[in-house]
């Protein structure tokens, strides 16, 4: 397969073909940035629930395609747009515009350079273009019911008849399922080894639902879907869709969950709400407004000297986190791949819910009225996004798994037993 090149991520200064690029990212969006979408759009691509969300995201991700904005880093024998270290360009310009984002997440973040790294060429030819595109929607099989920190635990089993493969099993939390057209499947080929035993494979969902596959929506504490239990029965898949060797599945799914925590050669196509922007930034610049509205008996929020004094404490939090981006940009201080995406995840997602669940104590008995309500203080998007955000806790791996992660492998810590 592959090796990794140094086409994806570059640091530092813009090249002059980065410039170049930049400047026609700025000229396209100007022109092109969708306008005030005609359905109400969720916080993120995890809690995408309608048809029509789905229509007008995919039709923003299909014109971002072909306007060379996604994808930008990959070859063009396999649809991508053959440029060096632009993706990053391409992320900060739609960022900039405050574009939509896109509803590819998994496909994209994690399934893309998966495909690529360890797919043959016939399946990077055939899958990668309609996944850049958004026309084909993936989804992740990884987690189980027995198996989620601890994922070599997968059961799901795929028995080999001849140059088939007969898989049976039961994974869950499986985001975007509904609406998939392909999944990523890491199971397990072998019972007796536990990490050796491990197999990984691209599978077709849609065209096989109530063919060997059954997708149940799970309903959130939001009231929103958005992930769900994906049983698979006797579905019959080609030996084709395997990736790498058999027993490799685990080298495989390390390349998934490296790109999934953004630290991969490649980088993700992201588009302006993909890094959940309404959730995870700029959020504690809304809670002085918040405040001045928030009425208590002898004024508003905003003249206790305690949530003014958490508000700015907020405040330095977040910035304390754009700053510590900002140095990825710095070569010098890559010593370690997983050090400054981990530290993100780890800290973007709980200051999220910390930012959430002051604007909650702001609004007071008002963060009581949900989405919906026409009294809702800020149309009661709080109260949904602190909810939202235990998920970005424990998704993409707990917290508590990201400080092991962070303890043993970055800081060189004994290892837990
Ligand atoms: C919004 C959302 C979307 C998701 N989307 C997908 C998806 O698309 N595809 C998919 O495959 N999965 C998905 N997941 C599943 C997610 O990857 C798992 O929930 C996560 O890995 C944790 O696994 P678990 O739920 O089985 O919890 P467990 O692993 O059972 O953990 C339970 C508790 O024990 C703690 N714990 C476990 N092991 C350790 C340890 N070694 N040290 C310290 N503490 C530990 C955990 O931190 C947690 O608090 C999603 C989850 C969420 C919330």
């Amino acid at each position: 397969m592959d090796s990794h090149s140094d086409m994806g991520r570059t640091s530092g200064k813009d090249t002059q073909e980065q410039t170049e690029f930049r400047q026609y990212c700025r000229d396209w969006l100007a022109q092109n940035k969708p306008g005030e979408p005609p359905v109400r759009l969720p916080l993120t691509a995890l809690e995408i629930m309608t048809e029509a969300q789905m229509a007008y995201l995919k039709s923003w991700q299909k014109a971002a395609y072909e306007a060379g904005l996604v994808g930008c880093d990959y070859p063009e024998s396999v649809g991508g747009g053959g440029r060096t270290g632009c993706q990053r360009i391409a992320n900060e310009e739609m960022r900039a515009a405050r574009t939509p984002f896109f509803p590819n997440l998994v496909g994209l973040g994690m399934a893309a350079a998966t495909i690529y790294y360890h797919g043959r060429n016939e399946l990077k030819e055939r899958l990668l273009p309609p996944l850049f595109s958004g026309e084909h929607i993936w989804c992740q099989g990884f987690s189980e019911p027995g198996a989620g920190s601890d994922l070599a635990s997968v059961q799901t089993f795929a028995d080999q008849r001849g140059d088939k493969w007969i898989i049976n099993g039961h994974k869950v939390w499986t985001s975007l399922a509904h609406f998939a057209d392909w999944m990523i499947l890491l199971l397990r080929t072998d019972k007796s080894h536990k990490y050796e035993g491990l197999s990984y494979f691209v599978v077709p969902i849609r065209s096989n639902l109530g063919k060997g596959v059954t997708v149940r929506p799970l309903i959130k504490m939001t009231g929103e879907t958005g992930f769900n239990e994906v049983i698979f029965e006797d579905l019959e898949v080609d030996d084709g869709c395997r990736l790498d060797e058999l027993g490799k599945g685990w080298q495989v799914a390390m390349t998934t969950l490296t790109h999934e925590r953004d630290a991969g050669e490649l980088v993700t196509p992201a588009a302006g709400g993909m890094r959940n922007e309404s959730a995870f930034n700029a959020t504690a610049i809304a809670l002085p407004g918040l405040a001045r509205n928030a009425e208590r008996d002898d004024g508003t929020a905003a003249d206790d000297p305690l949530l003014r004094d958490r508000i700015v404490q907020q405040f330095i939090r977040e910035q304390a986190i754009a700053q510590n981006m900002r140095r990825s940009r710095i070569p010098a201080l890559q010593d370690h791949p997983m050090r400054l995406p981990l530290q993100n995840k780890l800290l973007m997602s709980e200051v999220a819910q910390d930012t959430a669940n002051l604007a909650m104590d702001i609004e007071g008995a008002g963060a009581s009225l949900y989405v919906g309500d026409s009294n809702a203080p800020a149309k009661g998007q709080w109260p949904k996004s602190y909810m939202n955000t235990f998920g970005f806790t424990i998704a993409a791996g707990t917290s508590e798994v990201q400080r092991n992660i962070l303890g043993e492998r970055v800081l060189g810590l004994a290892k837990s037993k």
